[in-house]
């Protein structure tokens, strides 16, 4: 395995959970992500609650942050409307302004939209909720029935976490996050990054400023992981959608020095431009990568 601080936070579990886990977690095809049937078994032969699995899992999802600054681990899990469960951390970019970390619970969050879930259920993380991460899921098509468990808390619901909330209905925007709404630009080219990005371009909400973009970015072992803009309607919680593409790389067990090349498209009708700080967040890592770049 890869990852060592996945098999460190492996060794933390109870023995028996750890030892049903083990051939899940230490599989190739493993992917940050338990299936509803591999939930239930785990649930069965560890003989503990959905809640009790959850919170004993979060420690493996925990062990994917990459915070150079603060040195504290956040894991959250999310639960798809498929009832798969996947795995997100923080992450935080030395050199560059804090503006540009990413919260675990965004982090997991964008996990389960790229690989194709519709909607979020439910929430755990291991720390409370920041407000940043509050307005953050309050953008979600699942916003108003999303539940939130801590450890040593009962599930509540977000809208008791976020009282009198500020959300897209307010500026009159009835497109939320995570809703299966696809646009259909295509561009005339064969490169292979390009239509990547043109591709996360379709699925990323961006319905204040218009500045649906999309970003692929290449690994050194030619495999490429693509990231959505996800937009929200206070505007500083937007996720870039270079920051997305680099929460699939990193649950993945991926490393961003593995980065070769990377691509952002964007449409041209858009009132701002992430060209200019997806460049300057790939500069702070040291890369040495201009990004290849198109508006549409
Ligand atoms: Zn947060």
């Amino acid at each position: 395995m890869e990852n060592k601080q996945l098999q460190k936070a492996l060794q933390t579990l109870p023995e028996n959970l750890a030892g049903y886990l083990k051939p899940i977690v230490e599989s190739d095809s493993f992917s940050a992500t338990i299936s509803a049937l591999q939930f239930e078994k785990l649930m069965s032969q560890a003989n503990l609650s959905d809640k009790q699995l959850r919170l004993a899992l979060l420690p493996l999802a925990a062990s994917y942050s990459i915070s150079p600054i603060s040195n504290f681990c956040v894991g959250a899990i999310v639960r798809g409307l498929s009832g798969r469960l996947y795995f997100g951390a923080n992450i935080e970019f030395a050199n560059s302004p804090l503006g540009q970390s990413v919260h675990a619970e965004q982090s997991a969050i964008s996990h389960a939209w790229m690989k194709g879930e519709a909607g979020i259920q439910d929430i755990t993380i291991n720390y409370s909720p920041c407000g940043h991460c509050r307005q953050f899921m309050n953008e979600l098509n699942t916003a108003q029935t999303l539940m939130v468990q801590l450890p040593e808390r009962e599930a509540k619901s977000l809208q008791a976490y976020l009282p009198e909330s500020f959300g897209p209905n307010d500026l009159n925007i009835d497109t939320l996050l995570m809703d299966d709404k696809p646009l259909a630009h295509h561009i005339n080219s064969d490169d292979r990054l390009l239509n990547k990005a043109v591709e996360a371009l379709n699925i990323s909400h961006a319905p204040y400023s218009g500045n649906y973009g999309g970003v692929a970015i290449k690994l050194d072992d030619n495999v490429i992981y693509t990231g959505a803009y996800a937009e929200n309607a206070a505007f500083n919680p937007s996720l870039p959608a270079l920051q997305v593409a680099i929460i699939q790389m990193q649950m993945a067990g991926k490393n961003v020095a593995q980065i070769s090349a990377v691509a952002l498209v964007e449409l041209k009708t858009g009132q701002i431009s992430h060209q200019a700080s997806t460049q300057s967040v790939l500069d702070a890592l040291d890369l040495d990568i201009a990004v290849k770049y198109l508006s549409i």
